[in-house]
């Protein structure tokens, strides 16, 4: 383990790399403009529609559900604003299985912990649930699929994209399963909206989650789909806003930021989309040729524009990280495995399950790399980190015991 003191020794630079798009985007300029624009407005509540103040606020959200829809091939009417992505994901499986308790939950070791906790906090309703392994990639095999479909109607809830390792499942062959053993499909598509086009009729996907953060958009606001056809519980009680499903005074700032932010994305997501998509082949094959001992994670192909994540043998990632940080670059680490090369007496670092489940050595590897570009994001970013990212790893080699050890043992295999 290298010293905090040692890292500091490094050169600070002025250079500002975002490459954590993933887990937050920045809200863009014309986003924060509506914002501005609708929190300096005198509005009333909502649901005061006897005044013209608070009609005026409910044609702000009238407008952003329209705007937010389009993106992703939606009708207005069935779209719920919420506080987010964690909420939507609990109102789309607990409200549904609310009201469709004869159905089943099934779901993958790789999802979010706000779908994959909720195995836990269903467990005691006598609710049959499968939790599906994924490949070495992280793609869900669909046999797999298809057999915890033969006992019962279930809900499914898979992503489209997962934030860490980035592999985009064929989302249209899993709907077609689903829908083939009269079961629905749910998808968070937290990490991939914005990114890739989503179309929920095209798609199949039945209730598909949102979130603002992760668009350009304002935290705390994002929402929920769900088909005409699907019949959703409340899981909170309260008043009749957003249908009675989800209760509570709307938060019209943050969701005429969302209604900007989507609109925005939807004039040039293909554009965006084919550039990040050649920045990210050329900066994967770039590392690949490199950077010693790396270990790309997720599929390379089927996963998202913009996306590259990697672990290094030899190395803890949360010690790239820190270096990859102090140079400008700002990336995430799939929360570091738990490893033989940190000391036992150390804090215990998270384990990331999205890791364990595709089976990322844990006696090898000591935390990931993701790094995840966005539509702000330029040629030259891309060049920076190639042309720093190696270096940093053979800093990081020189200080590594387990690489000393390594040489060692070579130099003695080698005579
Ligand atoms: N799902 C995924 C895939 C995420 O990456 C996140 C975190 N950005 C969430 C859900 C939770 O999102 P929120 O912060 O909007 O609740």
């Amino acid at each position: 383990m290298i010293s905090i003191q040692r890292f500091f020794k490094t050169v600070q630079t002025e250079k500002f790399a975002y490459f954590d798009n993933i887990n937050t985007t920045f809200p863009d300029p014309r986003v924060i403009r509506k914002i501005n624009e609708v929190l300096s407005s005198r509005l009333g509540n909502p649901s005061s529609h006897i005044h013209s103040a608070g009609v005026a606020a409910g044609r702000i959200i009238d407008e952003a559900r329209e705007k937010v829809s389009a993106l992703i091939g939606a009708s207005p009417e069935n779209l719920i604003f919420t506080s987010g992505a964690t909420e939507s994901n609990n109102l789309a499986i607990t409200g549904f299985l609310k009201a469709n308790p004869d159905f089943g939950f099934i779901t993958s070791n790789i999802e979010h912990f706000s779908v994959l906790n909720q195995v836990r906090s269903l467990r005691n309703d006598d609710i049959d649930i499968s939790v599906l392994e994924v490949d070495r990639y992280g793609l869900v095999d669909p046999e797999m699929l298809e057999k915890a479909l033969e006992n019962n109607p279930s809900i499914v809830s898979l992503s489209i994209a997962n934030p860490e390792i980035g592999t985009m499942q064929d989302i249209e062959k899993i709907s077609d399963i689903c829908h083939r053993h009269g079961s629905i499909l749910h998808s968070d598509t937290t990490a991939a909206a914005g990114l890739i086009e989503i179309d929920v009729d095209k798609m199949g996907i039945d209730l598909l989650t949102l979130s603002a953060h992760n668009l350009y958009g304002p935290a705390g606001v994002g929402a929920l789909y769900v088909n005409k056809n699907i019949k959703l519980a409340s899981i909170f009680e309260g008043g009749n806003q957003e249908s009675g499903v989800r209760p509570g005074t709307e938060n019209v700032p943050g969701i005429a930021g969302m209604g900007e932010a989507c609109d925005m994305i939807k004039n040039d997501l293909k554009s965006h989309e084919e550039r990040l998509k050649n920045l990210r082949n050329n900066l994967w094959k770039s590392l690949e040729e490199s950077v010693r001992f790396i270990n790309f994670t997720g599929h390379p192909e089927k996963r998202l524009p913009g996306h590259v994540s990697f672990w290094v043998e030899h190395i803890e990632g949360e010690s790239l990280l820190l270096l990859l940080s102090m140079n400008g670059i700002m990336a995430s680490s799939g929360s570091a495995c738990s490893s033989n090369l940190k000391a036992k007496d150390e804090d215990e670092l998270m384990a990331s399950h999205v890791l364990d489940a595709v089976g990322v050595p844990s006696d090898i590897c000591s935390g990931s790399i993701t790094l995840s570009a966005g539509r702000y994001n330029t040629e030259e970013d891309f060049n920076y980190v190639k042309s720093v990212l190696p270096g940093l790893v053979e800093k990081l080699l020189t200080m590594s015991p387990s690489y000393d050890d390594y040489t060692k043992n070579k130099e003695t295999a080698d005579g």
